[in-house]
């Protein structure tokens, strides 16, 4: 069995296989997370945006209770979203974050995007993403990366946080950061899988000591789901878990196209935060970790590369696009 962790540059260990919470229904996440547990999952990946870090916490609280794990074992991660990047804001959300997930502290706090959007006070805003009104409107706001990182640096300062990185940045604002950083840019979290494979985004990541944590390893799966604007690039695609190599590879090793495409991640050294909602399927996802693919097997999943990205707001936002992928 390979090592099931990785070291970050902050110096702590992140377990390679997480649970992702986007789209864990709030009602349902308490549950969810403590069952994730049961089945041995440690790290669980959050956000303001998935607006069900309270009940993630209810649940990881929980099972620390029941003795099924101590606050030590656990890994989370959580995302500063875009309204929040200025300085005083920053601490604000991370303290505020905090307090939701109830856990003394956060083991992992990334910038969600590589883009500020104007303030809305959390006490009274209404929509949870990009949108400010009823109307849609998204609206930038002036402020540089330098100045939401060394805030995100006085949170690891305060406590609160113990290590920090960024999340859908390309090469340049990485390479940036590092000229400034005082406390280490830990992890990289970036949409991963074989349509969207940014082998030389990896490698800088990982030249540089930086931990890359893959979103939405299975491609299209988790987009279909979504309405018209976010899936429309998904819902004609073939979904990985049909391409011909996948299947062939998974029949070879005995197991699921699913923790195919997790491993062929992971035995990259690319942790990966599969979301399921079924009991099953988060347990066959988190048992990955027991083959090793050839290296032709591993070039040929990756020779499935299209540039396709699915989360993209350059795309996705119909009043404003942010072009961040540009
Ligand atoms: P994902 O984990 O790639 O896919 C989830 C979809 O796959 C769901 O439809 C799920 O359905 C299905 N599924 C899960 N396990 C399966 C299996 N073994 N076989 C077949 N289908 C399976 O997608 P994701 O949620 O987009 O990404 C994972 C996590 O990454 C998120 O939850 C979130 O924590 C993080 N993320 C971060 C960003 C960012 O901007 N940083 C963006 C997107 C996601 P069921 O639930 O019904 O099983």
């Amino acid at each position: 069995m390979s090592k099931s962790t990785v070291t970050l540059p902050s110096g702590k260990e992140m377990p390679l296989v997480g649970f992702g919470l986007w789209k864990v229904p709030k009602e349902t996440a308490a549950y969810t997370v403590y069952n994730a547990i049961k089945s041995g999952y440690r790290l669980f990946d959050g956000a303001y945006d998935y607006q069900n870090e309270k009940e993630a916490g209810e649940g990881i609280r929980r099972a620390i209770a029941d003795g099924l794990v101590t606050r030590e074992e656990i890994f989370i991660t959580t995302k500063l979203w875009n309204n929040y990047h200025r300085r005083g804001h920053v601490l604000e959300m991370a303290r505020r974050q905090n307090e939701s997930w109830g856990l003394g502290y956060i083991d992992l706090f990334l910038m969600h995007f590589p883009c500020a959007l104007k303030y809305i006070d959390p006490a009274i805003r209404q929509y949870p993403a990009w949108w400010m009104d009823d109307a849609g409107t998204v609206q930038t706001d002036k402020v540089p990366i330098r100045e939401t990182w060394e805030a995100m640096e006085e949170v690891v300062d305060n406590g609160i946080a113990r290590s920090i990185g960024v999340s859908n940045f390309q090469a340049q604002s990485i390479y940036d950061i590092l000229t400034y950083a005082r406390h280490p840019l830990s992890s990289l979290q970036i949409e991963h899988h074989p349509y969207l494979v940014q082998s030389e985004l990896v490698k800088v990541a990982q030249e540089n000591r930086i931990a890359v944590t893959a979103y939405s390893s299975f491609g299209p799966q988790s987009f279909v789901e979504l309405p018209a604007q976010f899936s429309a690039k998904a819902k004609d695609i073939q979904l990985l878990f049909d391409t011909e190599c996948v299947r062939v590879i998974a029949k070879k090793y005995n197991v699921t196209p699913a923790q195919v495409l997790l491993r062929w991640a992971t035995q990259r050294n690319v942790a990966v935060i599969p979301k399921s909602n079924n009991q099953a399927r988060l347990a066959e996802n988190l048992d990955i970790l027991g083959f090793d693919m050839t290296s032709e097997e591993i070039g040929s999943i990756s020779a499935l590369d299209k540039g396709l990205r699915f989360n993209d707001p350059g795309y996705y936002l119909p009043n404003h696009q942010i072009r961040i992928f540009a």
